[in-house]
């Protein structure tokens, strides 16, 4: 069935084959204060050269652990903080040029993973969903908001005079997904936005979200630490450490082979009911860098057990490899030419080598 657009709805100006947004060598760096002064005393590498796109209709996963930048990029993404270098091109114009910040903003819409914080508590539900509406000038905001109450499942005449401490987690984030919604954008950033729910709740929203997206035409970017949840949701995933992309690709290829030694041992601390996988080996040993001084060459060397002298020395960059060549890792054991003992070997499909 073709979804039914809602009104307001902005055009898609360059058809299903040009990417929704891409994002081109973003970075954004946080000044450190200190002293008596307040003076800047250092940096921190928060999101570095970060590179990607997200296709119309799919849900691209983020993962990563706490501190790699998957939400500085999730702000970057929807212009709640300007990049210190780099571009957003969403459907195709250029933010700054072609694209101001408030059509972008209008364009992507975001749910946060807490609910509560999420919305003000002196708004009923219906007044929450009708304010960015409202204040958008998009047509009958109060009847958006009903329709989309009815949508992610709140019966208005039950839910549209409630106040946010009157709700549950699960309905309180129903709201803040109508809300979004509401505004009839093309893209939805959900930053850990079911990481709070009890696991029956979450069940609920994930399948809510998929019904959305199918009926409305959306497209997701979905970002969360656990990776069964991204697996369920995502079309494609995309792996950061460290304030970097490390490896990119189909959902289904990722999870049945892994090719960056990072995403390897994240999947290996995912814990499991098959006896065989169970080691008393942790995956992955020490604590990530500090953001403010990373090391030079591939950043996860200090922690990889197939690191070799040219990691220390000489940054990876993300190569394709596969028939579709949408599987994208940066690690030196893929570039034959790195010297890398192990870079030749034949990884795929079975992965790295154990
Ligand atoms: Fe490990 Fe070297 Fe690959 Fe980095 S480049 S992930 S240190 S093998």
């Amino acid at each position: 069935m073709t979804p039914e657009p809602l009104p307001d709805t902005l055009p898609d100006i360059g058809g299903p084959a040009q990417p929704l947004v891409t994002c081109r060598d973003l970075r954004k760096h946080f000044p450190v204060k200190g002293g008596i002064l307040g003076r800047q005393v250092a940096t921190v590498h928060a999101v570095d050269g970060v590179s990607f796109e997200v296709r119309k209709g799919e849900t691209l996963g983020i993962v990563g652990e706490s501190g790699c930048g998957k939400s500085t990029t999730a702000r970057l993404l929807i212009g709640l903080i300007p990049p210190d270098q780099g571009e957003i091109i969403f459907d195709g114009r250029q933010l700054g040029e072609e694209l101001s910040l408030r059509e972008l903003r209008r364009g992507i819409q975001m749910v946060f993973q807490d609910s509560y914080a999420s919305l003000n508590p002196r708004l009923t539900v219906e007044d929450s969903i009708a304010f960015g509406p409202r204040i958008n000038g998009l047509d009958r905001p109060v009847e958006r908001a009903r329709d989309m109450m009815a949508r992610v499942g709140l019966e208005p005449a039950r839910f549209a005079g409630r106040y946010p401490h009157e709700m549950s987690g699960g309905q309180r984030q129903r709201v803040n997904i109508a809300r979004a919604l509401a505004m009839s954008p093309r893209l939805v950033v959900l930053d850990e936005a079911v990481s709070a729910l009890d696991k029956s709740v979450e069940a609920q929203v994930l399948n809510l979200l998929n019904e959305l997206r199918r009926d409305l035409g959306l497209t997701y970017v979905f970002i969360s630490h656990d990776l069964n949840v991204v697996r369920y949701i995502s079309d494609r995933v995309l792996v950061m450490y460290l304030g970097e992309v490390v490896e990119i690709g189909p959902v289904d290829e990722v999870y049945a082979a892994q090719a960056h030694p990072y995403t390897a041992s994240l999947f290996a601390a995912m814990p499991s009911m098959d006896p065989d996988r169970r080691t008393l080996v942790p995956p992955l040993s020490g604590d990530p860098p500090n953001p403010i001084d990373p090391p030079a060459g591939c950043r996860f060397h200090t922690r990889c057990r197939y690191g070799e002298p040219i990691c220390a020395t000489t940054k990876p960059v993300l190569r394709s490899f596969g028939e579709s060549r949408a599987h994208c890792a940066a690690c030196h054991i893929h570039d034959p030419a790195s010297g890398h003992s192990l870079s030749g070997k034949d990884f795929m499909p079975q992965g790295l080598p154990r």
